[in-house]
């Protein structure tokens, strides 16, 4: 790991030098200089931004291919997320739990609706949210399940990704992700990802969830096989095992089905939203699921003092209403297929795979062939922000709101780097 880090310093001062601008060059300086150094980002630093697109403070046009780890499916400063935020900010902001707001019943009802789900509870990350599902699967399996105390048992998968916070690295496969950030929270056990039998033989009576994401984002977009899904919900059902799904960067529109579990005829327990669920606006996050285990939460349980707050939920309500009114997961869905197809004509040499579903999707460069960072310094030459997920994996998701040609233009770009 520590090559890495060497490695990455030495990249980005190569970078530095040749044609950055002068601006940018001196808030790139600025954020290594007092900035804690969690992040290598590409050398642009973006001052604008609309719909499927971004500009820099030198003025240079670029196409968002990573939409904030999809946290903008609804596009950059959509026009009518900007008239709610200015609305709802002119009235009333934050009221704590402490005191009821006008906001956060109607966003429960819309969300609940939207999910088919019967409870919600709203939190501000990701993180925070598979914190909570993570305490409800505990609390119904004590409660309901009646494990013996303290003994609840969560499995996840191998290549995991649900947040940074310390319970959520310990139990991540990822070294980098948790070294020297020990010791963990016990009570999760780790299972191969997409592997129903290696599920089954994990399942205890102790068991009370498994947590899973249906596909995984930052392990490369990760496709489970077909079928999956299925196997899994019968296993958890059979034990009485909690179905918990991520769909933090997979859910609202991203894999071109509202949610992704819904390629399979399946009804997860707990879902965990976040990131599109505040439309690039505001971070608001949430589990979502059964009265039987969002009903066990009592006052004093658990909480946050800006969760459900009244500029989240009506920032929440219109990014809903968004997805919604614009269709955008049939077009996630039908512009992600044209996008694959024309990604499949790479060269084999260089691309070893193509994997994703509607704009969620990634391209695996070969061991053979240069970085797949290199490839994303070019493209954004190009005008193309593109991200390396690990070291050989490149994902493509722009903003659902994307216009055709937009990505015709991208794919043709990315054709014309990606040579043999
Ligand atoms: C981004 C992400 C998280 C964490 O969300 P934060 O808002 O960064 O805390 C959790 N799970 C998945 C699948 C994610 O993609």
């Amino acid at each position: 790991m520590a090559a890495t880090t060497v490695e990455a310093t030495k990249d980005n001062a190569n970078n530095l030098g040749a044609g950055l601008g002068e601006l940018s060059r001196r808030f790139i300086e600025e954020a290594d200089h007092f900035g804690a150094h969690n992040y290598h980002p590409l050398d642009v630093v973006v001052s604008r931004a609309q719909g499927a697109w971004v500009w820099d403070v030198e003025g240079k046009k670029f196409l968002d291919m990573l939409s904030a780890y999809s946290a903008v499916n609804q596009g950059h400063c959509h026009p009518r997320m900007l008239e709610t935020l200015q609305r709802q900010a002119s009235r009333v902001t934050l009221t704590s739990r402490a005191f009821h707001n006008d906001q956060m019943g109607p966003w429960l009802r819309e969300l609940t609706t939207l999910s088919g789900m019967q409870r919600a509870l709203p939190m501000n990350t990701g993180a925070e949210a598979v914190e909570t599902a993570i305490k409800a699967a505990r609390k119904w399996g004590y409660v309901v399940k009646k494990v013996p105390e303290g003994q609840a048992e969560i499995l996840v998968c191998s290549d995991n990704f649900h947040g940074r916070t310390t319970t959520v690295v310990g139990f991540s496969t990822e070294e980098k992700y948790k070294k020297n950030f020990g010791p963990f929270t016990p009570g999760f056990k780790v299972v191969p990802y997409g592997d129903a039998n290696a599920l089954a033989k994990a399942v205890t009576p102790n068991t009370v969830g498994f947590l899973f994401e249906p596909i995984q984002g930052e392990a490369g977009v990760i496709v489970p096989p077909a079928g999956w899904l299925s196997e899994v919900q019968e296993i958890c059902r059979k034990n009485r095992v909690l179905m918990i799904d991520d769909e933090i960067q997979t859910g609202l529109g991203r894999t071109g089905k509202l949610f992704a579990y819904q390629y399979e005829d399946v009804k997860p327990d707990l879902l965990i939203l976040g990131k599109a669920l505040g439309g690039g606006f505001y971070p608001i996050s949430a589990v979502v699921g059964s009265n039987e285990v969002l009903g066990l939460f009592e006052p004093g349980d658990h909480g946050s003092t800006f969760g459900g707050n009244p500029l989240g939920c009506a920032l929440s309500r219109t990014a809903m209403d968004i997805l919604v009114d614009e269709k955008l997961p049939e077009r996630a869905f039908r512009l992600g297929e044209k996008f694959r197809a024309g990604l499949a004509l790479l060269p084999k040499s260089v691309v070893t795979e193509v994997r994703g579903k509607g704009l969620l999707n990634a391209v695996e460069i070969s061991k053979q062939a240069r970085s797949a960072r290199s490839y994303c310094v070019e493209l954004q030459r190009r005008g193309i922000l593109a991200k390396e997920t690990r070291s050989t994996t490149i994902r493509f998701a722009p903003p659902l709101v994307i216009e055709e040609e937009a990505l015709d233009w991208a794919l043709a770009q990315i054709q014309d780097v990606i040579r043999d």
